[in-house]
C-alpha cells in the first residue's frame, strides 16, 4: 500500500518547499524506504520547456526526454529516487488531457467540471507517478502559494487524497515563513496561523509544519503555533536558514521528523543516523581546505535558478576536491563590451553554460579564445561545446565565417547546424533532441580518463549539432572529437590536446551530478582549476 506525502507552501513563495521535499525524502530512504517524488505546477504552459529562464529558471529534463521544473534536479540530488516524465505535472497537462478526453467523447454527454473531472486527472496522475516508481512513499510538491487561485484544484485534490486512501495513509507537510519583525524585535506566527487558516477552509489540516525562520524558535513559540494551527507541538518543525542545502535532512532528522512521518504512516523501520551525508557531504561543504573562483560565463546570471545544477555540480565537486568553489558570474555581453581579460584574469577555471539564441554569443566565443589560448581550465556545455567549436574554426582553422546556423542561418561555414531530425518541426514544445542517449568514448582521450570507462549515457537538449563536414579539418588543426553518438555518428565531445583541461560535451552533464558522486566532469574540470591556483 503506498503512502502519500503533500507538501504545500504558505505565506510567500522561494521558501525552498523543493528543498523541504527532497529532504523529507532523503531521511526516508535512509530508513529503507522506496521513495518517488512528484512535482504539481499550477501554470498553464504544458512544461517549462517553452518559458524564458528568467521566467522560471533551469528546465531540467530527465532520462526519458521531460523537460520539467527544476525542483525535480533537488529531488535526484538529495535521492537515489529516478524523475521521468510522471514525475512532474502542470495545469496545462491536466487540462489538456480532459479537454482531449470531452473532444473524443469519452465523457459521454456529462458536463465536465474542475470536481472531480480536473480533481480526478490530477489524482490519477500521481497514482501513475506512484505506480510507475514501485515506491513505498510519494512526496508530492504542490507548486505557488496556498491562497493562489491557479493552485486550488491541486489543494483540493490533495484532501480528497486522504478521503481515497484512509487517514493513516496521507499526510500533510505545510511550509511556511514566521518572519522576524526588526522594529518589534519578535518573531511572529500571525501569517502562519493565516496561511493555515487558509489550508482548513480548503478542508486540509497540516499534520506537520516545517517553519522557516530567521531566529531559533522557542519552546513558547513552538507551543504558540502548535496551539493556533491544530499541530501537534513535536510536528513543529524549525527549519532555520541553513549554511549548505544539504544540512537540511540533518535539521529534519535531528527534530524526528522520520519518525513523526512513520508514527502517522503506522510503519516501522531500522533507524538510521545519516552519517555518511553528515560527514562525506556536509562536514566536507562546511569544511574545505583550499579556495577557488571559477567563472560562468552566460546570459542569465542575474538569476540564482537559470543555471542550478550547473552551479550544484560545481559545489559538489568542490566537495569532492575539498575545496569551495566562489563563483564569478560574468554576463557574456559584458565581454562583448569590456574584453574577456577585464573579467576573467582571476579566476582559475571557465564554464560557458547551454542557452539559445544570438545574443551574447560573440562574448562567449571570446571567452572561450580566452580560456585556449591562456591555458585555464574550461568546460563547455551544450551552446558551450558550439561555441568552442565555433571559436576553434575561426581562430585556429582561418574559417573567419564560422558560425552555427542558429545564429547565422546562411553563414559561409556552418560548423554548427540544425539536426537532421529538427528539419520541418514547426512546433517549439517538447520537440528537441531530448533526453538520455548513449556515447562512445575513444581510446586515450581526456574524456576516456575522466570517465573512466568507454560507454556513457547523458541527457540532452538541443537542435543543433556540430557539422561532420569540418571534421577532418578541426582534427588536423588540433580538435580532438572524443566522444559520439554511434548510431547516428554525432559529435558529442570535443577537447584540445596540449591544453590543462579543455572539454566541451553537446549534453548536459549538469543533471546527472550528486553531492555525494560529483559528476566526473565536474568533478576534474575543479580538479584541473585548483592547479591554476587558489587565486582568492
Ligand atoms: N541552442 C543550441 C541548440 O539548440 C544549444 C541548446 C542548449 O544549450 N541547451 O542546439
Amino acid at each position: 500500500m503506498t503512502k502519500y506525502i503533500f507538501t504545500t507552501g504558505g505565506v510567500i513563495s522561494s521558501l525552498g518547499k523543493g528543498i523541504a521535499s527532497a529532504s523529507i525524502g532523503k531521511i526516508l530512504e535512509s530508513r529503507g524506504f522506496k521513495i518517488a517524488l512528484v512535482k504539481l505546477d499550477p501554470y498553464i504552459n504544458v512544461d517549462p520547456g517553452t518559458m524564458n529562464p528568467f521566467q522560471h529558471g533551469e528546465v531540467y529534463v530527465t532520462d526519458d526526454g521531460a523537460e520539467t521544473d527544476l525542483d525535480l534536479g533537488h529531488y535526484e540530488r538529495f535521492t537515489d529516487a529516478k524523475t521521468t516524465k510522471f514525475s512532474n505535472a502542470t495545469t496545462g497537462q491536466v487540462y489538456n488531457a480532459v479537454i482531449s478526453r470531452e473532444r473524443r467523447g469519452d465523457y459521454l454527454g456529462k458536463t465536465i467540471q474542475v470536481i472531480p473531472h480536473i480533481t480526478n486527472e490530477i489524482k490519477d496522475r500521481v497514482k501513475k507517478a506512484a505506480h510507475a516508481s514501485g515506491a513505498d512513499i510519494v512526496i508530492v510538491e504542490i507548486g505557488g502559494t496556498v491562497g493562489d487561485i491557479e493552485s486550488l484544484p491541486f489543494v483540493e485534490a490533495a484532501r480528497q487524497f486522504r478521503i481515497d486512501t484512509g487517514y493513516h495513509d496521507t499526510l500533510y507537510v505545510h511550509l511556511t515563513l514566521i518572519p522576524f519583525v526588526k522594529s518589534a524585535g519578535e518573531i511572529k506566527t500571525k501569517p502562519t496561523q493565516h496561511s493555515v487558516g487558509k489550508l482548513r477552509e480548503i478542508g486540509i489540516q497540516p499534520d506537520i509544519l516545517i517553519c522557516r525562520t530567521e531566529k531559533p524558535l522557542s519552546d513558547e513559540i513552538k507551543e504558540k503555533i502548535s496551539l493556533f494551527c491544530n499541530v501537534k507541538k513535536e510536528a513543529v518543525i524549525e527549519a532555520p536558514d541553513a549554511e549548505t542545502i544539504y544540512q537540511v535532512p540533518l535539521i529534519f532528522k535531528d527534530q524526528h521528523l522520520d519518525k513523526i512521518v512513520l508514527d502517522h504512516f503506522q510503519m516501522r523501520a531500522k533507524t538510521t543516523d545519516l552519517k555518511d551525508w553528515r560527514k562525506k557531504v556536509v562536514e566536507k561543504a562546511l569544511h574545505p581546505k583550499h579556495r577557488i573562483t571559477v567563472a560562468v560565463v552566460g546570459k542569465y546570471i542575474g538569476l540564482q535558478d537559470a543555471y542550478k545544477s550547473i552551479y550544484e555540480s560545481l559545489h559538489h565537486a568542490g566537495i569532492h576536491n575539498d575545496t569551495k568553489v566562489i563563483f564569478k558570474k560574468v554576463d557574456s555581453e559584458d565581454i562583448e563590451k569590456g574584453g574577456a581579460d577585464k573579467f576573467l584574469s582571476d579566476v582559475s577555471g571557465i564554464l560557458v553554460p547551454g542557452g539559445f539564441g544570438y545574443r551574447g554569443i560573440e562574448g562567449k566565443i571570446a571567452t572561450i579564445r580566452y580560456a585556449r589560448e591562456n591555458n585555464i581550465p574550461f568546460l563547455g556545455l551544450c551552446l558551450g561545446m558550439q561555441c568552442a567549436v565555433i571559436e576553434f574554426a575561426r581562430n585556429k582553422c582561418g574559417l573567419k565565417d564560422a558560425n552555427s546556423t542558429e545564429f547565422k542561418l546562411k553563414a559561409k561555414h556552418p560548423i554548427i547546424s540544425l539536426l537532421e531530425e529538427q528539419r520541418g518541426i514547426k512546433d517549439m514544445g517538447g520537440t528537441m533532441r531530448l533526453g538520455a542517449y548513449p556515447c562512445k568514448i575513444k581510446k586515450g582521450t581526456l574524456a576516456r580518463k575522466v570517465y573512466g570507462k568507454e560507454r556513457i549515457s547523458e541527457r540532452h537538449r538541443h537542435r543543433y549539432e556540430f557539422n561532420n563536414k569540418y571534421r577532418a579539418l578541426l582534427t588536423k588543426k588540433g580538435m580532438v572529437f572524443s566522444g559520439t553518438y554511434p548510431e547516428k555518428n554525432l559529435i558529442e565531445i570535443v577537447e584540445i590536446k596540449d591544453h590543462p583541461y579543455f572539454i566541451a560535451v553537446q549534453y548536459h552533464p549538469e543533471f546527472k551530478s550528486k553531492p555525494d558522486k560529483a559528476h566526473p566532469l565536474f568533478r576534474d574540470f575543479i580538479k584541473a582549476s585548483l592547479k591554476v591556483g587558489a587565486l582568492l
